[in-house]
């Protein structure tokens, strides 16, 4: 399984994501943070299901556009994953004739842009050789993590969230899980606003892997740009092997 995080500056590349968006063997987006700005654009055209975790704007800002890029006359379009509330935040608030064209409502008139499926927790969802398994993490509005399954490895994307449980209850009976790419938004000088914010900070985030066997490759991800040297400080004081940042641009085979 071949993930990708994307990266979402201009100009130079930067090893920091201001949105978040992974690529999944080039064909699944795991949020969209940046993936309408991709160049060339045939690699958007290559994406054909795109994942929301949730419905906050680094992780849906470039949605719109992504569907204006690859958009072709035709019943052929992208399918678009979310839970409900994410899905009756992107009718109201982002696909309204306000902010943007009504995507949705011309979907079910003429040549569709998309095709949003309501993910249920729990409820795998199968396309081409990979089962993505959408589970509820904790965050401040309703959230899913995603595990990632192919014949030979299992990636569970962890993002947002405060502490959480249930996601490794399910990992711990999962077969051949391979990495947990896992929240680390704040240096622990901002524990107040990870836990007002719903996300996860070194200290919090050293007692979540602790539920990992210690084969499991951790990849910290999510991290404010702001305050990345202070974070990435206090990961490398976590004593554990196969831990790592994730660097936006690089292809990780798993
Ligand atoms: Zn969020
Ligand atoms: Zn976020």
């Amino acid at each position: 399984m071949k993930v990708e995080f994307l990266p979402s500056t201009v100009g130079t590349p930067a090893t920091k994501q201001f949105c978040i968006s992974a690529v999944v063997n080039d064909t699944i987006a795991i949020d969209a943070g940046s993936i309408g700005l991709l160049w060339p654009v045939e690699k958007q055209l290559q994406i054909r299901h795109v994942f929301l975790s949730h419905s906050h704007l680094d992780h849906i800002a470039s949605l719109p556009l992504f569907l204006d890029n690859v958009y072709r006359l035709g019943p052929d379009c992208p399918a678009v994953y979310a839970c409900e509330a994410t899905i009756k935040c992107l009718r109201e608030d982002v696909f309204n004739d306000r902010l943007w064209p009504d995507f949705i409502r011309l979907s079910e008139e003429e040549s569709p842009f998309l095709q949003l499926q309501t993910l249920k927790p729990e409820v795998p969802v199968k396309l081409h050789g990979l089962t993505v398994t959408p589970i509820p993490l904790n965050h401040i509005v309703p959230t899913m993590g995603f595990i990632l399954q192919d014949a030979e490895s299992t990636v569970a994307v962890v993002s947002d969230t405060s502490p959480t449980h249930r996601i490794w209850e399910v990992l711990a009976a999962t077969k051949n899980l391979r990495a947990v790419i896992l929240d680390c938004s704040f240096p622990n000088s901002h524990r107040w606003l990870a836990d007002k914010s719903g996300h996860l900070c070194p200290e919090l985030f050293a007692d979540e892997i602790q539920r990992l066997p210690e084969s499991v490759h951790v990849i910290a991800y999510h991290l404010k740009p702001c305050f990345f040297s202070e974070i990435e400080h206090e990961l490398k004081a976590i004593r554990r092997d196969n831990l790592e940042i994730g660097v936006t641009g690089r292809e990780y085979v798993f």
